[in-house]
């Protein structure tokens, strides 16, 4: 029996691992808390541990996970900010990711939040629950001929565009890469900065890497156009929280909508509604009335958890018979 250590497991974690090595020879250890500096020097027994996004692991942590014999990292995610792979390498530590769960998913979300920012429905639900059936304050607007501005048409991106499309958006992008099938179907590339000109609606669909960090700042944001919608369903580090709040209060940013937050290991998949939070800049941020905040729940379909259990399962059984291991993640 290989034993796997399991960390940030919530109760959906467990049953769709369980359920996906049913008839393998794996022996999960489920942990609900995050993999921590103190956590990594008791840690015993696990070749294998399964990570998910807000499980870090810098250098230091690298060399005592080494030093406990852990040989393979399962990140059950596609991204991989969280990890050293540098280190990881150095230690002769393997990592294999989750590459695509569901893209959907996230692109599904991505339009969820836009249109709840968009026609309030958050807010008529609970209108209505109070028999208060007044239109005042709920106004939106016509997606139909909107400029949507996607960044990064990578899986996501490119289901994200072909959705806003078929909403008869105009649709412009900017990737490193551009995509030739996307083009041929009427996505326009553009530059950063002509993308930030022409967009009535932004949403970030680009991995956090150091090129991309703060790609959302005071300059960039004053160069969008008044009232944009910015949505950010990819990494917390794309945007600078405070200059996202001076662009709201200065109306420059009329809609926000973030899955994700820079800070959000500290908050987020946690029930933290009987505690004091002393994270001022997300306490600023839900005070918004024109701001949407989940807590990184974009990936979380049923299809998406099918695919991440059965996904890091095979990633595991790989490491264990040797065999190549088709989702490894390499630094050269
Ligand atoms: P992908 O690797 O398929 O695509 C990423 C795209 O970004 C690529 O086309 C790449 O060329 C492009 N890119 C790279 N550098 C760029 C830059 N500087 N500017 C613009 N584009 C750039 O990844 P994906 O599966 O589409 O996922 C995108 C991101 O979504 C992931 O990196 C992850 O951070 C995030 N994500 C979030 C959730 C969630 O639940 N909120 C779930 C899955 C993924």
């Amino acid at each position: 029996m290989h034993k796997i250590g399991v960390y940030s497991a919530k109760p959906y974690d467990k049953s769709f691992l369980e359920a996906a090595a049913k008839g393998h020879d794996l022996e999960f250890h489920f942990f609900e808390d995050s993999l921590s500096e103190e956590m990594v020097s008791t840690l015993k027994d696990f070749e294998i541990i399964c990570l998910f996004v807000n499980d870090m692991v810098n250098r230091s942590m690298m060399v005592k996970l080494a030093s406990n014999k852990v040989k393979l990292i399962a990140l059950r995610c596609a991204g991989f900010n969280n990890v050293d792979l540098t280190a990881a390498k150095e230690y002769g530590i393997k990592v294999v990711r989750v590459p695509a769960y569901s893209p959907y998913a996230v692109a599904e979300h991505t339009l969820a939040m836009i249109m709840t920012l968009n026609r309030k429905t958050h807010r008529a639900y609970n209108r209505v629950r109070e028999n208060n059936f007044s239109l005042n304050g709920l106004m939106g607007f016509d997606l139909n001929g909107k400029t949507v501005g996607v960044i990064g048409t990578g899986k996501i991106g490119q289901i994200f565009c072909k959705i806003m499309q078929g909403l008869n958006c105009q649709v412009v992008a900017y990737d490193p890469h551009p995509n030739q099938e996307l083009q041929t179907a009427g996505v326009k590339y553009l530059t950063l900065q002509e993308l930030f000109k022409a967009s009535d609606i932004i949403s970030l669909q680009c991995p956090l890497t150091e090129e991309t960090k703060y790609l959302i700042n005071s300059g960039t944001i004053g160069m969008m156009k008044e009232g944009v919608m910015l949505i950010n369903t990819s990494r917390g580090g794309l945007i600078n929280t405070q200059a996202l709040i001076s662009g709201l209060k200065s109306r420059r940013i009329g809609y926000l909508g973030i899955d994700v937050y820079e800070q959000e290991e500290n908050l987020f998949f946690e029930d933290l509604s009987d505690q004091i939070i002393e994270d001022d800049l997300i306490m600023r941020l839900i005070t918004f009335p024109n701001v949407l905040i989940t807590a990184h729940q974009a990936f979380f379909t049923k299809n998406a958890m099918d695919n991440i259990a059965n996904t890091t399962v095979m990633n595991i059984e790989q490491f264990i018979k040797g065999d190549e291991l088709e989702n490894e993640l390499k630094v050269d």
